[in-house]
Parts: C-alpha cells; structure tokens; sequence
C-alpha cells in the first residue's frame, strides 16, 4: 500500500474545503492534501451552460462572501425581478400577478456563474488536490491520523472533515466517534440535498419584452420557484427553477412536458422555443445526499456547538456550512466555517 506522509488533510473541496486550504496557503502552509470524492471540485456549487445548478444567491449581509468575491476579483449583480411576477396560488383561480418593491434589497448573483468563484479558489491549490479520491476510513495511530481511499493510505497530524455532517457518517472511524457526535451527525439534515433545479436557455428573453420578471411562484406547479437567469452582460438568456419534488418519480420526458406546459400557461407560447434544457436532481448524488433522501420544508438548526470540539486525539475537526453557527445552510456559513477552521488549526 502506498503511504503518504503531510501536515493536513482536508477531505473535501467544496466551499469550505477551499476556503481552508487557501487560507493554509496563503499561512505559508504547503504541506497539506485535499481529497476530493468526485472528479470536480466545489460541491453543492454546479454551473453548466450558464445555469447555476447548485447554489446561486447571497445577500447584503452576507459579509464573508462579498470579502471573498472582492479578495478574487469577481464581480457581483442583481438578481433581475423588474416587471411582472406570477403567483400561482389555487389550481381553480387565475393566477395572480404582482410586482417586487424595487427598494428592497435584492438577492445577489456572482457574474459568470457561481462556479467562478470555485475555480478562483482551486487554481491556487491546484498542486493540493487530488480528484477521485473518497475517504473510506479514519484510523487513529499512536501520533497521526491514518486515512484510506482507495488502497492508498494518507498519515496526517490533523484531518479536517470538509463535508455534510450526514455525508461524513458514511467514513468509518477507529476508534468509533462518541456516540452524541453521531447522533448529531445523523440528525443534521444537509441542506438543499433534496432540492431538483431545471434550467432553460432562450435565444432572446421573451418574458422581458412582455413586461414579466420570469418569476413564478407556487408549491402546487410543476416548478415551485422559477426566475430570470440571464447572465450579468445580458447577452445569454435563462430562466432557472426549482422542480417540484412530486415530479421526482416521473419519466424526465413527462416532467419536462409539465414543465413546459406551465411555463407556456405562465410565460406565453415562446417557452417552448427554447435552446437548451437541463436538469440536476442533487438527492441522486451519493456524495451530498447518501442514500436516504430526506425533504425538509422548515430550515434546519446548524452548527450546533459540538462541531466546535476536536475528536480523536484532538486531531479530527468538523467543518463545512452546516456546522457554521453563523448562515449555516448557506455559501456564507461554507466561508465562515473555512476561515474558522483554519484560524483553529493554525493556532
Ligand atoms: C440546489 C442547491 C441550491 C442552493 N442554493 C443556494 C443559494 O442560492 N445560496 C446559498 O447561500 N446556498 C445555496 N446552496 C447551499 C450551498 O451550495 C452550500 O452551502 C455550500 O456549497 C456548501 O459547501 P460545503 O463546502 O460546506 O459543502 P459541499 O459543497 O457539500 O462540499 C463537500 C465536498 O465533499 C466531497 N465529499 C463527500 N464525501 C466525500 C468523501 N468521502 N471523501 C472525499 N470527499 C467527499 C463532496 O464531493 C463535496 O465536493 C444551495 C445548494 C444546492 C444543492
């Protein structure tokens, strides 16, 4: 078995995982690895042919992301929501129409898609990573941690844990974590695991020319929440949504049909001359959902204090957004625990 010997070892490169390593970096700390499941980096942040798939909006107060954006030079804008927005409130009355107060602050989009601020945190950690690489098995020995992938073996002085809480239950660990840590591992629902996005490209952005934002609103449509998803120059034209989890089942040719369908109700005819159409359904993705898909309609409670602690030995540390105490669930809770978490085993 091959072996090898570094300083830290971040299992992850989501958000948080970036984060951390950066900050390392940046620490003058070379000597770490990341080990990343998939063969991309980044997670639950997803952008394909221009359509976030995977996390999208941040807000004003969202602090440490706008530091971040501005740290690597990447520009931001404002969700557009001018117009007409539809409320589809009833399956027996019309649907209702209303317009957004201009003068509220609106949710933010990152200029190029949310993966470009992914690709701004691997490029300088590029030589750190490794791809394909899941962690089966966490080991202690007398002064390291050991950790398996793979038939390959990592010795480590520290492991940071960059991953859903309910994700990071599937490694195993020896000797076994306390049992309230699992327990709370196990309760922590990893937030938007169940969510279905759909996204339409259009060779122009018919709903503007009609006065309609691109919003649509209602739980009982084949798309709960839909918006305008055009990109910051104005010059590629999207609509991008949330399909309703009742459609999960269904033959992807019958739910596009439902889709389209409502969105030539909502929108007019032309939403059927669309370019392109895709799907991604995160609850069939075995490295944020697992295996047991849970919906969850009220936020969850993250960061609960435990995840403050360290674990075998004081080597093990648990990271990632839902154990942010601060936006936990969100891209801000990622940089928040990133920054933490470096901060912590620097020190
Ligand atoms: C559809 C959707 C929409 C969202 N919309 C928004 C939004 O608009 N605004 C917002 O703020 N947030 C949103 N989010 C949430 C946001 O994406 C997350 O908060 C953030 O990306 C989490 O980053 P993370 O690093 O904590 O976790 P993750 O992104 O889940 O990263 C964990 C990483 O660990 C890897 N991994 C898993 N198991 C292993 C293993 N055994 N070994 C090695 N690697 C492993 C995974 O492949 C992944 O790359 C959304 C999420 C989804 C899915």
């Amino acid at each position: 078995m091959k072996v090898k010997k570094v300083k830290f070892l971040i299992i992850g490169a989501g958000l948080s995982g970036l984060i951390t390593a950066n900050e390392l970096r940046e620490n003058g700390e070379e000597d770490f690895i990341i080990l990343e499941a998939r063969s991309r980096t980044g997670g639950r942040i997803l952008t394909k042919e221009g359509i976030d798939l995977g996390a999208t909006w941040f807000q004003k107060q969202h602090v440490y992301t706008s530091e971040v954006l501005s740290k690597y030079n990447l520009d931001y804008f404002e969700q557009f929501s001018k117009g007409k927005s539809v409320l589809v409130y009833n399956s027996m009355a019309p649907a209702h129409l209303f317009e957004s107060d201009p003068n509220a602050p609106g949710a933010k989009r990152i200029s190029g898609g949310s993966d470009s601020l992914i690709q701004a945190l691997s490029n300088p950690v590029a030589a750190n990573l490794e791809l394909e690489s899941p962690v089966t098995h966490i080991k202690m020995q007398d002064n390291f941690l050991e950790v398996m992938v793979q038939g390959e073996s990592y010795h480590a002085e520290k492991v940071i844990i960059c991953l859903p809480p309910k994700i990071a239950e599937n490694i195993e660990y020896t000797p076994p974590l306390p049992d309230n840590l699992k327990e709370v591992m196990q309760k922590t629902h990893t937030w938007m695991s169940n969510a279905i996005k759909v996204g339409i490209t259009y060779p122009e952005a018919f709903w503007k020319k009609k006065g309609l934002s691109g919003t649509i609103i209602g739980q009982i449509g084949p798309v709960i929440e839909l918006y305008d998803h055009c990109n910051a120059a104005e010059n590629e034209y999207s609509l991008m949504g949330f399909v309703n989890e009742g459609l999960r089942e269904e033959t992807a040719a019958h739910r596009k049909e439902r889709i389209l369908a409502y969105l030539e109700q909502h929108l007019g005819p032309e939403a059927r001359n669309y370019k392109n159409y895709i799907e991604k359904d995160w609850a069939k993705e075995e490295y944020t959902s697992g295996k047991s898909l849970k919906s969850v309609y009220m936020s969850p409670q993250y960061g609960n204090s435990i995840f403050k602690k360290s674990f075998l030995d004081g080597r093990l540390y648990f990271s990632g957004t839902e154990t942010s105490p601060l936006y936990g669930g969100y891209l801000e809770g990622a940089i928040y625990s990133g920054l933490n978490t470096a901060k912590k085993i620097l020190s």
